[in-house]
């Protein structure tokens, strides 16, 4: 029988819950446990980290999974590759639902560099006034930056002092609007954005609001994953379950 596991943390897991849940696949989704209170989806839920792709095989073996969808954030490299891994090692089919990444348009005044490192090192000397829009993981990679201030968006409110000294920390959940992030970045008098190219369109609202404003940004190339299967839509997810799905779905 069909069993599918969901890798959740994006908007795009939230929709494909949905669908499955609607069509009455047997199904869990996963989420890593990192943010209080996370948005519930509407399958059967666990929490935490499989314990690497040992943990992660024996999960899908215990489980009966079938089909993994990974559809994590696209910096979730960690998790992605041991996706890619431990579904070869036990046998169990594997596809990504992964939207794609932004491309710039007239009057986008973007540099790319290829990981958080590379953002650091592309900072000026001279103090601006950054938005740092990377979430709170890789904060204290900007320590060595300190002349800046930095503008964070939080889904959280920080636990403990900020690894920066000049730091405010505004806390909100997307999906975001560009009226909302240009009044953002006009109250902060922003004059450089730092992003992940993480796409999707929650997200996009702060480089629209960027280009109006005139504000450079610099945007962070997603990490390397193995190759597997990419779905950019629910539909296609859909379509790629069909062939295991028609024979149980309504019977
Ligand atoms: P990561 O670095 O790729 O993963 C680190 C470890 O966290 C994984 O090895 C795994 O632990 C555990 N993990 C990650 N996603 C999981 C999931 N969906 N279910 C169970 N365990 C999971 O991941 P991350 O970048 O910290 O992201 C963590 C979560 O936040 C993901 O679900 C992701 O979709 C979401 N998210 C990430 C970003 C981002 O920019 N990175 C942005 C928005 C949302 P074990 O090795 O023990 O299995």
């Amino acid at each position: 029988m069909t069993r599918i596991l969901v890798l959740g943390g994006t908007t795009e897991a939230m929709k494909l819950a949905a669908t499955l849940s609607d069509w009455g696949v047997d199904a869990v989704f996963s989420y890593a446990g990192r943010t209080n209170n996370p948005t519930m989806p509407a399958l059967p839920v666990r929490m935490g980290g499989f314990g690497g792709v040992p943990g992660l095989v024996q999960y899908l073996r215990d489980e009966g999974i079938t089909h993994v969808v990974d559809a994590t954030h696209p910096f979730a490299a960690q998790m992605s590759n041991n996706a890619v891994v431990a579904c070869e090692e036990a046998g169990v089919e594997l596809c990504a639902l992964e939207r794609g990444p932004w491309r710039n348009k007239p009057g986008d005044s973007w540099s790319h560099v290829e990981d958080m490192a590379g953002a650091v090192e592309a900072l000026p000397e001279s103090p601006r006034r950054i938005f740092l829009a990377i979430g709170r993981q890789y904060l204290s990679d900007f320590a060595g930056k300190p002349q800046h201030f930095y503008l964070l968006r939080l889904v959280d409110a920080p636990e403990g002092d900020l690894p920066l000294p000049n730091a405010v920390a505004v806390q909100a959940r997307g999906p975001f609007t560009e009226a909302g992030d240009k009044a953002l970045l006009q109250e902060h008098k922003i004059d450089l954005i730092v992003a992940k190219n993480s796409g999707g369109v929650g997200a996009r609202a702060k480089l629209d609001a960027a280009r109006e404003l005139g504000i450079p940004v610099i945007l962070i190339d997603r990490p390397h994953i193995p190759t597997r299967p990419i779905m950019r839509t629910v539909t296609d997810v859909m379509d790629w379950l069909d062939h295991a799905l028609s024979d149980e779905v309504g019977a």
